[in-house]
């Protein structure tokens, strides 16, 4: 049987390592001590803290749901939510009727005084003018540009810019629309009517319900997948060298190589294929950090909460104490577990400031700053990464995950991804 070695035991690597497992000798090398990368989680005094976001699972791809269902049981180890998110908007705001908006706001307008919504109207009638009725994707510039013409100035304005401002930390004329396709909403100008002359709530959209582990959060996912692999933990790759037809990781031989981790150390790391024409791209990719924090707030009935307010630095508020009762432990009555999400680094002191402005009382338990968790392409990156991985295949050596493909991937899109490059190894 052939070897190959897997770098990194992320929901990439690992799946990886699944669908090559019967056809090749896997060795899977993870530089932490245990399996996740991003979807790792840790108890905090019993609570279940997950480092990075508040991970759930759905998935559009039949095949990736029907393989991960069958590492699973489904009804006894998760659970099926539905998805009740909100807008918290400025509070003393005098246009709204009410603070807490549900999510998707483009559907609820209609909670907003008269005279927002007769400018939201308004936008309305202006895109049908300026983009006709069935605008498409190809249809807009930059994500700013889709944002301003799909939802209208007034939404623009009191919503999506400043919202995504936050996460995206640039100007959003500057963000590409290539990748960005299955991943945006495009109700159309009809639908936003009907939908707020209706009063359409958010249980009738697709994505509207995802599953949640009963326990251990995400890293359940890991844990489950890891059994049975050999993973070698504690094993932070530095060298992948070539010699002759084989490829050298930690004194070991190997036949082939699926690289899991992040494209920048990858060209740094792999001795024998010359990277020279793509470094410097490789280089210059963005990509933006994000600082969970930890808390425990008031009970409340949301999925997420988001904060397009700039009163306050952090975005979103992930409330998974909801997701799984097993994930909250000795809190006070009337309290549950929470991420509150900042993009890039933010020190304690500023983390504490900002907790005491927001709504729902959260006290601090815990965070954690990830340097890597969003990618960032530019309109190049797409072509520039297939040139890469069609040149490095020729060697016996590939690559897949959000950080080695520099791809905005969902967890279900990543097996997804995974899979398909396996099925041409
Ligand atoms: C804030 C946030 C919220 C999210 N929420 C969701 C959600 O709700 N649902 C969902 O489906 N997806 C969600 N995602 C996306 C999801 O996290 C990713 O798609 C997925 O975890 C990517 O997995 P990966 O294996 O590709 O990469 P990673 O998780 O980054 O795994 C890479 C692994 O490689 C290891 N590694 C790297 N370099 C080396 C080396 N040199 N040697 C050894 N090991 C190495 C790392 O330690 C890590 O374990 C979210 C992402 C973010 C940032």
């Amino acid at each position: 049987m052939e070897k190959i070695a897997i770098i990194g035991a992320g929901i990439s690597g690992l799946s990886t390592a699944h669908f090559l497992k019967d056809k090749y000798e896997v060795t899977v090398f993870e530089k932490e001590n245990r399996p996740g990368g991003l979807i790792r989680c840790r108890r905090v005094n019993g609570n279940l803290f997950h480092i990075c976001g508040g991970h759930v699972f759905n998935s559009k791809r039949q095949d990736v749901l029907k393989w991960f269902w069958s590492k699973f049981i489904q009804n006894e180890e998760f659970s099926k939510t539905d998805r009740n998110s909100c807008v918290f908007m400025d509070k003393g705001d005098n246009s709204l009727v009410h603070d807490n908006i549900p999510y998707p706001i483009e559907n609820h307008m209609y909670l907003f005084n008269d005279e927002v919504q007769k400018k939201f109207y308004a936008d309305l009638d202006e895109i049908d003018k300026v983009k006709g009725l069935n605008a498409k994707f190809t249809d807009y510039e930059s994500f700013g540009d889709f944002l301003r013409w799909r939802f209208g100035k007034t939404l623009y304005d009191m919503y999506f810019e400043p919202y995504n401002k936050k996460v995206w930390r640039r100007d959003l004329t500057t963000v590409p629309m290539s990748w960005m396709e299955g991943k945006l909403p495009m109700p159309t100008t009809q639908e936003m009517r009907d939908n707020n002359a209706n009063k359409v709530e958010e249980k009738a959209f697709v994505h509207s319900t995802f599953w949640y582990e009963k326990n251990n959060g995400s890293q359940y996912i890991a844990d489950k997948l890891a059994e049975g692999l050999y993973v070698i933990y504690n094993s932070n790759i530095n060298s992948i060298e070539k010699n002759g037809e084989k490829w050298v990781v930690c004194g070991k031989e190997f036949d082939k190589v699926v690289y899991c981790g992040n494209i920048k150390d990858m060209i740094k790391v792999v001795k024998g294929i010359d990277f020279s024409k793509y470094e410097l791209e490789v280089e210059a990719l963005k990509y933006h950090g994000t600082t969970a924090v930890f808390c425990e707030i008031d009970k409340n009935p949301y999925s997420w909460i988001y904060q397009p307010s700039k009163q306050h630095e952090s975005h979103r508020i992930i409330c998974t104490g909801n997701f799984a009762e097993s994930n909250n432990s000795d809190l006070p009555e009337g309290r549950i577990t929470a991420t509150v999400e900042f993009t890039d680094a933010i020190s304690k002191e500023d983390i504490l400031e900002n907790l005491k402005k927001i709504p729902l009382h959260p006290k601090y338990l815990d965070h954690k700053y990830n340097k890597y968790t969003y990618p960032i392409q530019d309109a190049n990156t797409r072509n520039m990464i297939k040139e890469l991985k069609k040149d490095v295949s020729k060697n016996n050596f590939f690559f897949t995950g959000r950080f080695a493909d520099w791809e905005y991937y969902n967890m279900d899109v990543a097996i997804g991804a995974a899979m398909d490059l396996c099925s041409k190894i």
